[in-house]
């Protein structure tokens, strides 16, 4: 049984990026910058911004938190996207999903320059990743692959199962398993709401991928004996954070399971440091 520590492996990533960045610096006479977007005061998103800005402070990246009231008009938002596109101190921008109703977020995330997209949302990077180009790829999807490519488990050849197909994790993470690589070149398999028969497509998987919001929703016996599982969901629940597995009932039967919390969160944020730290040499040799 191996347990996939998204914290250990981590904080082993930021360490790396911290020592890339202190080179870069040196050489370049600046450190790279990210720009934090966080509209209004919602709790859970001012954690997400938090953890985001002191693992730059961590890495060396400096950091520039925006926070714009509740109300700010999208024309006015719009603005100050197109202001961090032309800030030449900034290499990377994220914007802090979901705003706050009222405004329309895709218009925004369009309107962040693609080289500056350091959370890969952009159509730009999407159509990117769909056609197998280089460009920057979404943290949380990346940060899957990564935690297995650190612990040796290639899918080459396996079936996967990605159940939730949004577009920030399911979705993006099929098209990175379909990808040709060692860490890739897998036959997967998408699963949804609408999908007739869950637990039967679930327990093909060598790999099963669990991106859904719903707590403890893969249970044991949907899942084949040996498989590994990577657990996406970030529950808060009356118990606690929950995965969408159940962890305790697949521990044991799987080879792997991710914990939650400190499992594919922290791979997240090793992520976003990885790209802002990639968009910075991009913007510098540009
Ligand atoms: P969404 O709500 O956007 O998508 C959920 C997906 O799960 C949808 O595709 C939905 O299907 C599918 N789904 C819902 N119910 C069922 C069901 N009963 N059977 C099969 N599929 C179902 O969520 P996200 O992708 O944004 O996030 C998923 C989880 O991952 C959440 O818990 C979120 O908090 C967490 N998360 C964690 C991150 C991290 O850093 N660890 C980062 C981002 C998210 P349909 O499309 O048909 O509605």
């Amino acid at each position: 049984m191996i347990l996939l520590d998204g914290k250990t492996t981590a904080a082993a990533i930021r360490a790396e990026v911290r020592d890339e960045v202190a080179r870069q610096k040196a050489m370049r006479g600046r450190a790279p910058g990210l720009a934090v977007v966080l509209v209004g005061q919602d709790p859970a998103s001012e954690v997400y911004v938090r953890n985001k800005v002191k693992a730059c402070e961590e890495t060396g990246i400096v950091s520039r938190k925006l926070t714009p009231p509740e109300n700010i008009k999208q024309v006015d938002l719009e603005a100050l996207i197109l202001e961090l596109n032309a800030d030449p101190d900034i290499d990377g921008i994220l914007v802090q999903l979901p705003l706050p109703l009222g405004l329309e977020s895709q218009s925004i995330l369009d309107l962040i320059d693609p080289c500056k997209d350091v959370d890969g949302f952009h159509p730009v990077n999407i159509g990117r990743l769909a056609a197998g180009l280089p460009g920057l790829r979404p943290c949380t999807p990346a940060g899957c692959i990564e935690l297995l490519k650190r612990h040796n488990l290639p899918t080459r050849g396996k079936r996967a199962v990605v159940v939730g197909r949004s577009n920030i994790v399911g979705k993006p993470l099929a098209m990175m398993l379909m990808q040709s690589g060692e860490y890739a070149d897998a036959t997967v398999t998408v699963c949804h709401s609408r999908t007739a028969d869950l637990a039967a497509e679930v327990r093909r998987a060598d790999f099963v991928f669990a991106a859904i919001g719903k707590p403890r929703f893969i249970t044991a016996e949907m899942v084949k004996d040996g498989a590994v599982v990577v657990d996406v969901g970030i529950n808060r629940t009356e118990s606690g954070l929950q995965g969408d597995c159940d962890f305790e009932g697949l521990w044991g039967k799987v080879a792997a399971i991710t914990p939650v919390p400190g499992g594919v969160g922290p791979m997240t944020i090793a992520m976003l440091m990885q790209n802002t730290l990639a968009a910075f040499k991009a913007h510098l040799e540009m």
